[in-house]
């Protein structure tokens, strides 16, 4: 599932690529996106993400906001050539862009343009000493925590094992145990990670490619995410594998107690 890194590296990739441009034509191919507007005509002002969603801002004071879920992905075509699985499509100047999704979860709507992106999105607008003081004193698992959307937005499953290994803290440690300094820890080390995994276009495990259909290069940056049995590159004891909420979380034993 795509996270922050690779729907904000779609959102500049799209921004360079369709900023500006007029729509020539659109085209759902999916009856689940039936009630998607015809946008034909319309010009693209912007792309910017909000939390996981790309919001192609149009001249005509709406927006188009696609959320990929668990398999979507946004392909750009500069020949005519409709790939396997399209489920929605617009041409413009020079290429085409299209909604590919095999499982067809991804959703689209066209909602009037909304002011800005708002809340607690990890590198626009979080603050943290906020976040401490409506959710430092809970007894919740740090690691579930911070993927709680509704708490800091951004931040998924394999950039929360990559976090909470850069900062030292143990998943498992629960909120209200960790101080000022851990929290400022973990969110400094979440700016970081993050970013940097914007520069690598993301983190190509399984289904993630980029807007021209290329692999990202974060996935070789991983020091903690899918290294089960592997040595931590800090202290060179095995990154252990346990289960939380239905998802893998990696972490090294002795790094992060
Ligand atoms: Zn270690």
């Amino acid at each position: 599932m795509p996270e922050l890194p690779e729907v904000e590296t779609l959102c500049r990739q799209l921004q360079k690529k369709i900023a500006g441009k007029k729509i020539a034509a659109a085209e759902v191919y999916d009856s689940k996106l039936a009630h998607v507007r015809n946008i034909k005509k319309r010009t693209i002002v912007a792309v910017r993400r909000s939390g996981k969603t790309i919001e192609i801002i149009l001249d005509d004071g709406h927006s188009v906001l696609i959320h990929l879920r668990m398999t979507g992905r946004l392909l750009w075509q500069a020949e005519a050539d409709k790939p396997i699985h399209s489920r929605w499509h617009i041409s413009l100047d020079k290429g085409d862009l299209y909604l590919v999704d095999p499982r067809r979860f991804a959703t689209i709507e066209v909602l009037p343009t909304q002011a800005s992106p708002t809340g607690n999105d990890i590198l626009h607008d979080f603050d943290w000493q906020a976040f401490i003081a409506k959710h430092g004193k809970r007894r919740t698992k740090v690691k579930n925590l911070i993927m709680d959307q509704k708490a800091v937005t951004g931040i998924g499953n394999i950039y929360a094992c990559e976090i909470l290994h850069a900062a030292g803290v143990h998943p498992e440690k629960m909120a209200v145990t960790l101080t000022n300094k851990d929290w400022q820890k973990i969110f400094g080390k979440a700016q970081q990670i993050l970013k940097k995994a914007i520069d690598k276009r993301g983190t190509s495990i399984s289904d993630w490619r980029d807007l021209y259909g290329l692999k990202g290069e974060n996935q070789f940056e991983l020091k903690a995410y899918g290294r089960e049995g592997r040595p931590c590159v800090k202290c060179g004891s095995k990154i252990v594998r346990i289960k939380q909420g239905g998802r893998s979380t990696f972490y090294c034993p002795i790094c992060q107690q």
